[in-house]
């Protein structure tokens, strides 16, 4: 049996077996709880081994300056999803006080410090955050640390796809809930298993990203937990360019020919069925802290 990592349950539904074809080529599962839904990697690796899993010179994330044609197609997209994900943080708000938890090298950080606001992270790697320090001017905090910032002191918290690598959701999501001013808003971008490039790729779909992913959220999931910490679901917004670029590396670890081609048309086909069903590959939820509790 599996403890559920949120609710505690214990579970022996196995959901899908997936392998880490990013970089270990282990093997894991993915269990689903059958009391709160949420799908999480076993085994699970803790806080003293996961690092080693996200060794890699491939690690786009915290990759910066890279040459060749897929990384200059990646750096194009992530300036115009940049301001996206600005524009849905903090359009309509007055200019306050925002914070990235997971914060990587800042590039989200110093796009909205343009905007007039102040701005905080939270990173745990160190390489990431002496960048941001040289971007941005001061060192985003340990995740360790984060209690050291004043309670209700944010108008804004961002997560982009950063709760599915946290391990200990609870203390996570208190500390947040903590931080957040009441009245101010919770943004979360999550990968989506229930999109049709997932349906498609099964369990070569890039976004379980195993083991780097721990927790899986389908809508219902996230929303459920999030509520149930004393936020409001405000409502769901949509990130395009993550069909295209999951749809490629599943690709990729199919040893597909042309991957780009085939990414680029199976991502299209995701965005074009979400339409309709809303269930894009990636999608960012937004909630309001609720005043009372
Ligand atoms: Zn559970």
């Amino acid at each position: 049996m599996n403890t559920c990592p949120w609710c505690g349950n214990q579970t022996d539904h196995l959901y899908v077996e997936v392998k880490d074809y990013f970089l270990s080529q282990e093997e894991f599962k993915l269990y689903q709880c059958d009391q709160c839904g949420l799908l999480f990697t076993v085994p699970r690796p803790g806080p003293d081994v996961i690092g080693k899993y996200y060794q890699s010179d491939e690690y786009y994330s915290h990759q910066e300056n890279k040459k060749g044609l897929i990384p200059r197609i990646y750096e194009a997209v992530k300036s115009v999803n940049l301001k996206h994900k600005v524009s849905l943080a903090i359009d309509g708000l007055p200019k306050g006080r925002l914070l990235d938890i997971g914060c990587g090298v800042g590039d989200f950080l110093v796009h909205v410090q343009q905007k007039g606001w102040e701005v905080a992270g939270i990173e745990p790697s160190d390489d990431a955050k002496s960048i941001t320090q040289n971007r941005l001017g001061f060192l985003p905090l340990d995740p360790s640390e984060s209690t050291s910032f004043a309670d209700r002191s944010f108008d804004v918290i961002t997560m982009w796809h950063v709760l599915e690598h946290i391990d200990d959701l609870k203390t996570q999501l208190s500390e947040l809930k903590q931080l957040l001013k009441p009245g101010g808003r919770l943004i979360i971008a999550l990968p989506n298993y229930k999109s049709f490039d997932c349906q498609h790729y099964k369990d070569k779909w890039a976004a379980w990203d195993v083991p780097r992913h721990l927790n899986h959220f389908s809508p219902e999931v996230i929303c459920s937990i999030i509520s149930s910490i004393g936020m409001d679901f405000v409502d769901t917004q949509k990130l395009k360019w993550d069909a295209y670029y999951i749809s490629f590396m599943s690709e990729r670890y199919l040893h597909h020919s042309l991957p780009l081609l085939r990414g680029a048309l199976l991502g299209l086909i995701s965005n074009c069925k979400a339409l309709r069903s809303g269930m894009y590959s990636s999608l960012v939820y937004r909630f309001n802290n609720l005043i009372d509790e």
